[in-house]
């Protein structure tokens, strides 16, 4: 039977009132198991009443008080952790193991870690003159807007929500139409634990129709956005009206630069995740791998036995470790990127195809695990984000050639470097354009740090004490000594 999902406004689930609904699919088998509404305005207006409305009482709450609330979330998501596991895997084709140790888990510790790092951040503060005196004093913005992407969706979500509400905004949250399954059953949770009415709301539907309305709505204070590139710079352009606060992150083409002195059957076991975890679908990924010219053909070799043994299937079965392609644009979009690096003389030196799993996934998308070398310099697969389990090689001389290579692209969100010179490593950070430098390791994430993309990944930062300021506003209140 195909679920039909529903907005969560003022603290109710709601049946929209639109026509027009949106096809959800179960990306490793393909078929269609939920729809959600393309909310029309008057039910984005409606969600952004409501929360206007809530603002009055939760901005006045204490961060201790509200702390109450958003601990009593993280609880339940703890207590229904394996249900949501199965759920974000469905909706995603993530192996069910990765929901189950990294997606829910990392909800969790989005909303404990806000509670506890707002619990001690010194918003106001006073300054003295001889002449005057300062208080200066941080007020949340008021109603906020969150737009997240498919790859990591209740991770993301909460990532975002956690900060705005715990600082006092209320917010509006639009999930990816492609992945909205548990932000719905977060709702649920929010009505379980009595958030109050209108504090969080939930809408669904799709960018051109619900983001764009979110983006240049007056009532909106700050857009926290993740997704691709070119929805960022038509947000952008939207809010651009309005003058609200905005956190972009965004795209990325994230270098891996391996020297001949790393230590490197750890590189390697840790290379296979940064390149291919999620399907090559994390925005953090390696998709570009630059490796000192005298270990190239070992790599080579080493490299592609250890992408032979990814267990590739069903999400649901406990040994997948690579599952599907999240949707059918992005499978045909890597399917049409190995067609090009053909044309471009490319050569696939593992995977390359659509991989046929058997029973249940018949039709699912799934693609093996791709790794090509041997293209140019300035080839798009080099330098466009594709987003997927595709992984391109090339080959450095000199530290100079590296950070050249490296720096070959718009994006700049986070880089790898692989050597066990420290001093070399720290030096090649610095000239290295990305918001994101894992020296020796990939994807540790201390949440106090400062998170985001430089050039085109990201405008603004996420993360810690970033978060928290983002969603409040400084007022400096000033009289004479
Ligand atoms: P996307 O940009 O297509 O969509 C992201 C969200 O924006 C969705 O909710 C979508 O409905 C909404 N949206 C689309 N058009 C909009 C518009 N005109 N106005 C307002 N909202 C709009 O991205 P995606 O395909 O869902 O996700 C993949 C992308 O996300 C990749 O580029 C990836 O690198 C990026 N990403 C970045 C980070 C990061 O931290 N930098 C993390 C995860 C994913």
């Amino acid at each position: 039977m195909i679920e039909l999902i529903n907005n969560y406004i003022n603290g109710e689930s709601k049946i929209s009132n639109t026509n027009e609904y949106i096809d959800v699919f179960e990306p490793a088998t393909g078929n269609v198991y939920a729809k959600i509404p393309n909310s029309g305005k008057g039910e984005i207006d409606e969600a952004i009443i409501s929360a206007k409305k809530a603002f009055l009482q939760w901005s006045n709450f204490s961060i201790k008080k509200r702390s109450i609330y958003l601990l009593k979330i993280a609880e339940k998501i703890q207590e229904n952790i394996q249900e949501l596991a199965k759920y974000e895997s469905r909706d995603t084709g993530k192996p069910i193991s990765m929901a189950l140790e990294l997606d829910i888990p990392r909800a969790i510790e989005n909303l404990t870690f806000f509670c506890q790092h707002a619990s001690k951040y010194k918003k106001d503060f006073k300054l003295q003159s001889k002449i005057s005196k300062n208080d200066i004093i941080s007020i949340p913005l008021g109603v906020v807007a969150i737009i997240t992407p498919w790859n990591l969706p209740l991770y993301l979500f909460t990532w975002k929500i956690a900060p705005a509400l715990i600082m006092g905004n209320t917010v509006v949250a639009k999930p990816s139409e492609i992945t909205p399954y548990t932000a719905y059953k977060f709702a649920d949770i929010c009505k379980k634990i009595d958030l109050p009415p209108g504090v969080l709301n939930i809408i669904n539907g799709d960018g051109e129709k619900v983001g764009n309305r979110l983006a240049g709505h007056p009532e909106i204070k700050a857009i926290s956005f993740t997704g691709g590139t070119t929805t960022g710079e038509k947000i952008f352009k939207e809010s651009s009206k309005n003058f609200k606060k905005l956190a972009l992150e965004m795209g990325g083409k994230n270098p891996s630069i391996i020297f001949e002195d790393c230590n490197y059957s750890k590189m390697l076991d840790t290379v296979i995740k940064s390149s291919f975890t999620n399907q090559g679908q994390i925005c953090l990924c390696s998709s570009r791998l630059l490796i000192e010219k005298s270990i190239y053909e070992k790599f080579k070799i080493d490299f592609c036995k250890k992408v032979s043994e990814l267990v590739v299937g069903d999400p649901n079965d406990p040994k997948t470790n690579f599952g599907a392609i999240t949707s059918k644009a992005q499978y045909k979009k890597i399917l049409d990127y190995i067609k090009i690096s053909k044309e471009q003389n490319g050569k696939i030196l593992i995977g390359g195809k659509a991989k046929k799993i058997k029973n249940r996934c018949e039709k699912g998308w799934f693609i093996e695990p791709t790794v090509i070398d041997g293209l140019d310099i300035d080839s798009k697969l080099h330098k466009e984000e594709i987003f997927g389990p595709l992984v391109t090689i090339q080959t450095f001389s000199s530290v100079d050639d590296a950070v050249t290579l490296a720096n070959n692209t718009k994006y700049g969100l986070s880089a790898t470097i692989w050597t066990n010179d420290l001093k070399k490593a720290n030096k090649i950070a610095k000239q290295i354009e990305s918001g994101v430098i894992w020296i020796n390791c990939w994807m540790v994430r201390d949440l106090r740090t400062p998170f985001g993309g430089i050039k085109h990944s990201g405008y603004g930062k996420e993360g810690g004490i970033d978060a928290l300021r983002f969603f409040t506003e400084q007022k400096n209140i000033c009289s004479l000594v």
